[in-house]
């Protein structure tokens, strides 16, 4: 059995590689029948167990997994404390429309932005851990390949001395010819399991690397969703002092504040005539316009808009929103979008200018006419690029946003910096989501 005994001095590098591949693969240590016996003695080489070192190896990995579930731990924690807060907020809404419940709820919706901007600062840094364990099980990993080349090199160099001695000699050795064709056969299927064992190195190498790029992709999404909410948070601030200042006004008298709401009752009535007025004429205005002005060059829409503002911070007052009737007594027709003061507005599509309302520190806004009897209006703005009877291109700068209790264009009725945006359609307000594409 001397051909036997010559292989056998493979035997050790080849168990080697299968203990490593079984390190890093369990299910693939399944398929191997073949001898172990090598296993025990001689696991890693002097070299190899450096390179481990080096990398940090597993006790490094242990500790990065022990820090991730920390962190999800608090994660866990900011969740919790989430949901009593909306609980909260909801028992606070439910108390009716005084100043007060406002400010509560006001209290209620910063205490949110700042558990959403501590819980994604947390969600960061747990991401910053997941990338630096897998950058760890790719250090590993490549010391894995390296070591199993290293290995494959010295099993192809035994195959080709081995292959050096005379058919002969082997035919010799062995007993019987079938002997001699097994043991060739043999060798076949280790170096093909040899070259399998490296290959689904490499396929792990390219999933570790696979998923360090999906982890810098969530990093960066977290990193915008952060920057977000610090702007959201500053929304609610300049909201909740607008709502403080008006408190002081009202001398913490509710009686204050039923004539506050009674004042923009009637600005709302005024305003809402108004436009009523407007949007009968606005037909016989455009036609008037398109016969005695040869420059008039108005092209009526298909009925579709844009945003006239990004809507980043979604949407604090919906078409018809219960809340807003709780509130302020009446409905609402239109679409509350929270943004900073002085935002710019575009058109959302081609227009007609029919009326910029300057009301001073009262409630200012601007009326779009697209054609076909579809009309958009914004309400709070603190200033207007357009007048009547200008014609502007979807996406053109009209104006800029207001909102902020006792700033130009607010009026009584305002819950803090945010676009007022309505649609109407031949005079009826219709909800302007359907007109906006998806959020
Ligand atoms: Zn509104």
């Amino acid at each position: 059995m001397k051909l036997h005994r010559s292989y056998g001095s493979i035997g050790i590098p080849v168990a080697v590689l299968f203990a490593a591949a079984l390190f890093v693969s369990p299910a693939l240590g399944q398929t191997q029948d073949h001898d172990h016996s090598h296993e025990d003695e001689y696991p890693f080489g002097h070299e190899e167990a450096d390179i481990l070192e080096a990398a940090g190896g597993p006790e490094n990995l242990e500790e990065l997994n022990r820090r991730i579930g920390d962190q999800k731990e608090r994660i866990e924690d900011i969740e919790g404390r989430q949901e009593q807060l909306e609980k909260d907020i909801e028992t606070a809404k439910a108390e009716g429309a005084t100043l007060r419940t406002h400010i509560a709820v006001l209290d209620g919706e910063i205490e949110r932005t700042q558990l959403s901007i501590e819980k994604t600062g947390e969600e960061i840094s747990q991401t910053d851990l997941e990338i630096l364990k897998v950058e760890e099980e790719i250090t590993i990993q490549e010391s894995d390949i390296a070591r199993s080349r290293k290995i494959l090199g010295e099993f192809i160099r035994e195959l080709y001395k081995s292959d050096q001695a005379s058919t002969l000699e082997i035919l010799l050795a062995n007993e019987s010819l079938s002997d001699f064709l097994d043991a060739r056969h043999s060798t076949q299927v280790l170096e093909e399991e040899t070259q399998l064992a490296l290959t689904e190195l490499n396929v792990l190498l390219e999933e570790l690397q696979w998923q360090e790029r999906v982890l810098e992709t969530k990093q960066e999404t977290l990193t915008q969703l952060k920057g977000r909410l610090d702007d959201e948070k500053a929304i609610l601030d300049e909201e909740k002092s607008g709502k403080q200042s008006l408190l002081a006004v009202t001398e913490e008298q509710e009686a204050n504040y039923e004539e506050l709401l009674a004042q923009a009752q009637t600005e709302h009535r005024n305003a809402e005539a108004e436009i009523s007025a407007l949007e009968s004429d606005i037909k016989k205005i455009i036609e008037q316009e398109r016969n005695t002005n040869p420059d008039f060059n108005f092209v009526p829409g298909d009925g579709t808009l844009s945003w006239p503002i990004n809507p980043i911070h979604g949407i604090s007052a919906y078409f018809d929103d219960p809340d807003y009737i709780r509130f302020f007594g009446v409905p609402h027709g239109a679409i509350d979008v929270p943004t900073p003061q002085n935002t710019a507005i575009h058109a959302p599509a081609d227009a007609y200018v029919v009326k910029y309302r300057n009301a001073g520190l009262g409630y200012s806004y601007i009326l779009l006419s697209h054609g076909n009897g579809l009309t958009t209006l914004y309400g709070h703005v603190t200033g207007s690029y357009v007048t009547a009877g200008d014609t502007v291109k979807a996406g053109d700068v009209i104006g800029l946003t207001g909102g902020t209790p006792g700033t130009p264009g607010a009026g009584y009725r305002t819950t803090g910096p945010h676009l007022h945006f309505e649609t109407r359609l031949n005079g009826t307000k219709v909800n302007p989501l359907n007109y906006l594409p998806s959020l």
